[in-house]
């Protein structure tokens, strides 16, 4: 592997940590990229890159994507990422998450982590046992706080479509309004269920073609194939699956008068936002509108600190602030005449004092 300060997503890293174990077979890459507002906060990813280099890219992306999420979201925290390299049958053993967790509780509380994809619960309560730092552990009780940040992540992903439809379609009403859900995971899903409830059309895509076939048959919703999802005509695109879907190719054949997804780092390159905004997309820049799980996790963690438990109110009214917070860049956007992306940059950035 090259100095990973020579990666073309190197934007002055505090820290990349590269964890190896060879008792457990753990390769991991922890990278925290600021910690000015406080420590750096962001879920562990477990996935198989058939290149490491996929990983430490997604590591480097990711962190500085926390750095801004957090930033925007209010939060008293930095960012960073961790990344397990699994390998193909993507073997994930007790050994192996606790060594992951001596690894997080060596850096001493910079890096504090969670859930991400591929990671569960129960696999947060595994490395509880071996660091204090880490949250997205179940909750103590129906009121508290905590547990899978998918269903906040989905909560904010909700609200800031409504303030989407809102901003670019003049309604509040989401009765009839056609979303095409791209990933029907623990995010996608919990969006396509809510959503369902308002009346929205719905059309899902995943590569589980199972799994999307059954929500599909509860939720009254079309199935289209994966391939297809991202071409479908409809009011609203909602990427729920992995990064860097954006891309010239996709741009140019996108229907959808709006992008507001969970799945981070959707732009393939910084210049696809402004081909979104030219295209004529309202684009909910991903880091502001999925910080409902990391607003979750880092007010569990925060109350945790102070011997308390934050209530599931204290969470749901920081995610309320979603919306806002994006119409406020959909407005400075217009008015600068530059993308909604690069907006909430300039905005994270001044933040965290990058400015
Ligand atoms: P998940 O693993 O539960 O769901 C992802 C889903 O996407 C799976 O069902 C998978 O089959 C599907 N998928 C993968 N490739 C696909 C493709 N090419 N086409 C269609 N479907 C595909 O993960 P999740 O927790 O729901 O996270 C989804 C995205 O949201 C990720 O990018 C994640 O980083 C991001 N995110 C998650 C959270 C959270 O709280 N879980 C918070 C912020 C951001």
């Amino acid at each position: 592997m090259t100095a990973f300060w020579t990666e073309a997503d190197f934007d002055d890293h505090e820290f990349v940590h590269v964890v190896r174990d060879r008792v457990s077979g753990l390769t991991a890459i922890i990278a925290v990229h600021s910690t000015h507002l406080g420590p750096g906060a962001g879920g562990t990813r477990f996935w198989h890159y058939p290149n490491p280099k996929d990983g430490l890219r997604d590591a480097l992306r990711l962190s500085r994507g926390m750095s801004y999420k957090n930033a925007m979201a209010g939060l008293p925290m930095g960012g960073g990422k961790a990344v397990i390299l699994a390998d193909e049958a993507r073997t994930k053993t007790p050994e192996l998450l606790a060594a992951f967790g001596d690894a997080v509780e060596g850096l001493g509380g910079r890096y504090v982590t969670a859930e991400d994809v591929g990671m569960s619960e129960a696999d947060m309560v595994t490395l509880s046992g071996r660091t204090s730092h880490v949250s997205g552990l179940p909750v103590s009780g129906e009121d508290s706080a905590g547990g899978d940040p998918g269903p906040f992540t989905s909560y904010g992903i909700y609200l800031g479509i409504k303030a989407a439809v809102k901003h670019r379609l003049g309604t509040d009403n989401m009765k009839g309004v056609h979303v095409a859900v791209q990933g029907t995971g623990s995010v996608g899903g919990g969006v396509a269920r809510l959503l369902a409830k308002d009346g929205a059309r719905l059309t899902l895509a995943d590569i589980h073609a199972d799994g999307v076939r059954a929500l599909a048959e509860e939720l009254g919703a079309q199935v289209v194939a994966p391939d297809a999802i991202l071409t479908t005509k409809c009011d609203v695109l909602s990427p729920n699956a992995l990064g860097a879907i954006l891309d010239d190719e996709s741009i140019a054949r996108l229907d959808a008068q709006i992008v507001a997804g969970g799945a981070n780092n959707q732009l393939a390159r910084s210049n696809h936002g402004k081909a979104l905004f030219d295209h004529g997309t309202l684009y909910a820049p991903d880091y502001v509108i999925n910080a409902g799980g990391i607003i979750s996790v880092a007010t569990e963690y925060l109350a945790g600190r102070e011997g308390r438990h934050a209530s599931r109110d204290e969470v749901n009214a920081l995610i309320e602030q979603i919306p806002a917070r994006l119409e406020s860049i959909w407005q400075a956007s217009a008015a600068d005449n530059v993308s909604p992306d690069v907006e909430a940059d300039r905005m994270a950035q001044a933040l965290i004092g990058r400015g």
